[in-house]
């Protein structure tokens, strides 16, 4: 059975799952204040990571780069909580 794991940060809730075998899946994004998923925005003047439900721009990227760039961070960091948990 695969674990879930979720890490907050910024106003948004990273959801993924942990494997047993320890292979980590990045999941959704989930705003904080209405519980909406949160989606990738990539449009010529608008790069961020805004909110499907009450429309909040959680983060602006300058371009898709620094947006990828943040996103490959932020789920480093909860696949770290997956490795964490293996090794109890
Ligand atoms: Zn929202």
């Amino acid at each position: 059975m695969a674990r879930q794991i979720s890490r907050e940060s910024g106003g948004i809730k990273y959801a993924g799952s942990c494997e047993p075998n320890g292979f980590f899946m990045p999941g959704m994004m989930f705003c904080l204040s209405c519980g909406s998923q949160v989606n990738l925005h990539v449009m010529e003047n608008d790069v961020s990571l805004t909110c499907g439900g009450c429309g909040k721009r959680h983060r602006v990227f300058k371009d898709e780069e620094e947006q990828q760039q943040f996103l490959s961070r932020e789920w480093t960091l909860l696949q770290k909580v997956c490795e964490g948990g293996a090794r109890r």
